[in-house]
């Protein structure tokens, strides 16, 4: 990466609930993500993950409610010369239009949204359709066969319908569906956690192989913190609604200074030696 900022989230606030005491489930995010980078966040179940994405990406569904900062992006196609865009203050059309292009999202259990009864290239070629309406029937064809072969799935298996295709297969057409516009930043949220290790071991490395390849950036969470020491550039934790520790994954490894950090490096039980107690924190 160049290391210029390609989406810098300032002081981002989130409420659940109109009444006197809402739920506070972000309270001051600062979170910049680099060009070429992979920024892992990992921290406990309900501590603020999944909100931290859609509030940044505008996806927060009701009753939650943004209170304050920004989440400015750069270069994107509604952005002007140097000038970034802030997303929380774009038009439902600039919205549109960045959606995908900008920024594509992987949700959490993405492999349960394909349509059970449309073959998976019906809905690849749907998706480039709606953002490239200029483009042929049959290069839109030809583009979700690409995508397909991109993330290891044969292209013939483009007519295959989702019940076809094991759970990790589905889970990949839902990464070649993000990619599908060339997105200089793919988020992904938990994306395997429903997958067996084996299998999501082999979709992170393809991940971290089509951004060596493709250069785009990726923000990826997970509780899984070993996993991002090994394949992240820089680690975020965090905890009750804030990012608490942001450094390089080697630091996070050796330096780990939250006590939330020791906790989840020290979760994982030793094949050998003695066994010892599970420490939980306050
Ligand atoms: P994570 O993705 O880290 O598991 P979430 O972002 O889903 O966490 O949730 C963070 C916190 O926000 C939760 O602990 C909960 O208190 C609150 N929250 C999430 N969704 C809702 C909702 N629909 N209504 C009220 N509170 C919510
Ligand atoms: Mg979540």
């Amino acid at each position: 990466g160049t290391g210029k900022p390609v989406l810098e989230i300032r002081d981002l606030h989130v409420a659940y609930g109109y009444g006197p005491e809402p739920v506070r489930a972000l309270r001051g995010v600062n979170l910049t993500l680099h060009e070429g980078e992979v920024l892992g966040i990992a921290g406990e179940s309900g501590c603020g993950k999944s909100t931290l994405v859609y509030a940044a990406t505008r996806l927060l569904p009701p009753p939650g409610l943004i209170t304050g900062g920004e989440v400015l992006f750069h270069g994107g196609t509604g952005a002007t010369g140097d000038e970034p865009v802030d997303i929380l203050r774009m038009s439902d059309k600039e919205l549109r239009r960045s959606r995908w292009q900008d920024t594509a999202i992987v949700f959490q259990g993405a492999m349960n949204s394909l349509n059970p009864v449309y073959r998976v290239g019906k809905q690849l070629t749907d998706a480039i359709a709606a953002h490239r309406p200029g483009m042929s029937r049959f290069d839109r064809n030809e583009r979700a066969g690409e995508l397909l072969s991109m993330v290891g799935i044969a292209k013939d298996r483009i007519s295959a319908y989702p019940h076809q295709l094991s759970g990790g297969m589905r889970q990949r057409v839902m990464i070649a569906m993000a990619l599908a516009l060339d997105p200089q930043v793919l988020i992904m949220d938990e994306p395997t956690t429903a997958l067996d290790v084996v299998m999501q071991r082999q979709i992170v490395e393809q991940i971290i192989e089509l951004r060596d390849r493709l250069g785009f950036s990726v923000v990826f969470i997970t509780h899984d913190v070993s996993l991002l020491i090994e394949v992240a550039d820089r680690i975020a934790i965090m905890y009750a609604g804030e990012i608490v520790e942001q450094a390089s994954a080697s630091d996070v490894y050796r330096r780990p200074r939250h006590p939330y950090t020791h906790g989840l490096l020290n979760s994982f039980p030793p094949l050998h030696g003695p066994k010892r107690p599970l420490v939980g924190i306050p």
